[in-house]
């Protein structure tokens, strides 16, 4: 198919408008590519004639497209795994934490929660449970919070 003959063209034609000349008849005879040309030239032409197909085809713009979209959204696809992977490994060990700050510091977080209650306000400013929970654990705390509410906000807005 590399190198067509310079007379299918002519062959194509003639099958399909019955322009034969002699010379042409002599090559066809001589030549298997324009030999099956007019072989397949009549069958080319009816179905290219046909009115009535079975199977619609696309338009090819149209199946270009959802090529496009196909290829993106599968690329989204690719490119949200390694940030759906992170988002888990980032849960549990925001859960890992807050797990770890409740059960070390119970205790300590009750008395501190309790410290806020009025009755322990009087308690507190005397100094008698200002030292209940260390600073650390408060840092850590607030790290937490922080954390879980920017995990959160983050995968409320990958969800988008
Ligand atoms: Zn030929």
């Amino acid at each position: 198919m590399t190198t067509e003959c310079p007379f299918e063209s002519n062959v194509i034609d003639a099958v399909t408008d019955g322009s034969w000349t002699e010379s042409l008849r002599v090559h066809v005879a001589s030549c298997d590519d324009c030999a099956a040309a007019a072989e397949v030239a009549p069958w080319l032409t009816r179905f290219a004639g046909m009115d009535e197909r079975t199977h619609v085809l696309p338009d090819p713009a149209v199946l270009w497209l959802k090529a496009k979209v196909l290829q993106s959204s599968a690329a989204v696809e690719r490119a949200a795994l390694p940030i759906t992977r992170l988002q888990i490994a980032a849960y549990l060990i925001i859960a890992a934490g807050w797990a770890a700050i409740l059960t070390w510091k119970a205790s300590a977080l009750q008395a501190w929660i309790n410290h806020f209650s009025p009755g322990h306000l009087i308690l507190g400013a005397t100094g008698a449970e200002s030292t209940s929970l260390s600073l650390t654990v408060l840092v850590a705390i607030i790290a937490l919070a922080s954390a879980s509410v920017g995990v959160a906000m983050h995968t409320i807005l990958a969800e988008e």
